[in-house]
């Protein structure tokens, strides 16, 4: 059975056609890459399954719409990390890491079992927040922030991660420490990962799948290789993209 299951799925702002009939699924160890130029409805891919916009169509996880599941039951199978996220409050970063644990204890969050604190702290660790765990987020870079969130998503330990542009904002140690992080994440049996991607190397490098979209329909979906071809790619983005990314690599030849 698929860990999530995506059919038919549309989104339309008053008469403007923002997702058109987009389907896809999630299997165990899968890691799908969802790219597209600016403005092809990726981010709105992530908000409908979260719940955000409204939309027509199915989405399913573990074969049961999502809809059916109460909140807290949804978050022990699906993390999700926003495009945009804003922190009102001067929380610290370790009580919003601690925040990804109350999926399993809805209503006594608070109650410091031995179980949430370690997936806290290792949590903390993996991101390289532990030195920063009291600080007040309000003043964190924007790096630190994504980190924290990311934190909060790894302490919540969903079996499905959907990851609105999960580098963004970090610099390249900690890009390459988030896409290996994934990487290994997703050993274990059970998971899977659908994230937007903008840096197609990066996504090829890492993806096992791709959905790519312009202007809300899906321009090819399947294995990476086969929806990264220069014929699909050149048609998404409008330019010769395989001879900019040889251009910008052979820079670095010497
Ligand atoms: P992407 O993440 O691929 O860059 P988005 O999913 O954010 O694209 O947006 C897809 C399209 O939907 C864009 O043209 C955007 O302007 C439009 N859009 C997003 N939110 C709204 C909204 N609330 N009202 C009207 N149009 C919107
Ligand atoms: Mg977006």
């Amino acid at each position: 059975m698929s860990l999530l299951d995506v059919q038919n799925l549309r989104v339309r702002y008053g008469d403007k056609t923002i997702l058109d009939g987009v389907n896809f699924s999630l299997e165990e160890g899968g890691w799908l890459m969802i790219v597209g130029p600016n403005g092809a409805g990726k981010s709105t891919i992530v908000n409908a399954i979260s719940q955000g916009v409204p939309y027509t169509g199915e989405v399913r996880v573990l074969g049961k719409d999502v809809r059916r599941y109460r909140a807290h039951e949804l978050a022990r199978l699906v993390g999700v990390l926003a495009q945009t996220h804003t922190m009102g409050y001067g929380f610290t970063v370790g009580s919003v890491v601690r925040l990804g644990r109350y999926a399993y204890a809805p209503g006594l969050f608070s109650a410091g079992h031995a179980e949430d604190d370690d997936a806290v702290a290792q949590a903390l660790a993996l991101t390289g927040l532990t030195e920063i765990v009291d600080q007040n987020v309000l003043t964190l870079s924007g790096g630190e922030l994504q980190r924290t969130f990311l934190a909060q998503l790894f302490a919540q330990n969903p079996r499905v991660l959907l990851l609105d542009e999960p580098t963004n904002h970090l610099d390249l140690v900690y890009q390459k420490q988030v896409f290996e992080l994934i990487r290994a994440w997703l050993k274990t049996p059970g998971r899977a990962v659908a994230s937007v991607v903008h840096d197609l190397s990066l996504a090829r490098a890492y993806g096992s799948h791709a959905l790519l979209l312009d202007g809300g329909k899906t321009l090819s979906y399947g294995a990476i290789s086969d929806v990264f071809s220069p014929a699909n790619l050149d048609s998404a983005y409008e330019m010769d993209v395989s001879a900019w990314m040889r251009g910008l690599l052979a820079q670095w030849q010497e």
